[in-house]
């Protein structure tokens, strides 16, 4: 387990730190304890009792990148991670978080604005076919699944029953080549993005990059410009300026960039990147 001492994704080590606490599910599952109990103190009259384990919001002041500054380790996001949205998973969730029983059905539908995402690829790119869609669970999400001109290929670590138009792909196979790789809500989870760039996206042979995460632009919604105060397992919100400055330093170069969906409030930034021979 790392804190951050510098911006993860431009470098920056202009910074800010404020007091956060990790929501009591997460850290049940990581620490393998909910919340700190403590005695009523005989120095204080402060009532300590069921105090949250705490932890720090990391703010940049130069991409406005935000994120808990306690960085999990592999291990640990093994144990957060373990037996994801299965059904003991999800009952222990229900448990910490009631709201979490109702909101399963959503987190596992398509997204509404994916037709939109399917046009803005299709805009700013040329000869897409083969499409990767990395840490894509059952594939819903793919761009271009349920066409019948593109071949889409599904890698994810937690073993998930697929939906139709879509195959699993391992690392053991020979096929590494695709005209595009999806890596969609995928980032905001992960720990090292260096590691996760390097180890995850680098070693396949691609032309484009399609990176989706939640949108926490402060420009386009000034409520994302609050500090946060709670961390679940969104460990990572990237803003569009922290996004381009994380990936250029691996000569991925962006071409394109957008909210969805793009007629309400804007959930999700995407943006397009093409990889520099
Ligand atoms: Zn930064």
């Amino acid at each position: 387990m790392e804190i951050l001492k510098s911006c993860p994704c431009c470098g920056s080590k202009n910074y800010v730190m404020s007091p956060a606490f990790i929501f009591p599910f997460v850290s049940n599952r990581i620490f393998g304890q909910p919340t700190i109990e403590l005695e009523k103190s005989n120095l204080t009259d402060i009532d300590l009792r069921k105090t949250l384990v705490g932890t720090f919001t990391f703010k940049c002041g130069k991409c406005y990148y935000m994120g808990n500054a306690i960085r999990y380790s592999q291990e640990q996001m093994e144990l957060l991670y373990k037996g994801y949205r299965d059904k003991s998973y999800n009952e222990e969730r229900i448990i910490f978080e009631p709201s979490y029983k109702e909101r399963i059905t959503n987190l596992e539908a398509q997204y509404p604005y994916l037709k939109e995402v399917e046009k803005f690829i299709e805009d700013n790119t040329k000869n897409i076919r083969s499409i990767l869609d990395l840490g894509g669970g059952s594939g819903i999400n793919c761009p271009f699944r349920t066409s019948k001109k593109h071949s889409c290929w599904v890698y994810d670590l937690s073993p998930c029953k697929l939906v139709k138009d879509i195959v699993h792909w391992s690392k053991n196979e020979e096929r590494r080549n695709f005209d595009l790789i999806n890596c969609s809500n995928v980032l905001e989870h992960v720990p090292s993005l260096e590691d996760f760039i390097k180890n995850e996206i680098l070693n396949l042979d691609f032309k484009y990059l399609y990176i989706e995460v939640p949108n926490h632009e402060p420009e386009k919604n000034p409520t994302h410009d609050v500090i946060k105060k709670g961390w679940h397992e969104h460990i990572n919100f990237f803003t569009k300026n922290s996004l381009i400055s994380l990936f250029e330093k691996h000569s991925l170069i962006v071409i394109a960039s957008k909210f969805f969906p793009e007629k309400k409030e804007a959930r999700s930034t995407g943006i397009l990147l093409e990889r520099s021979s």
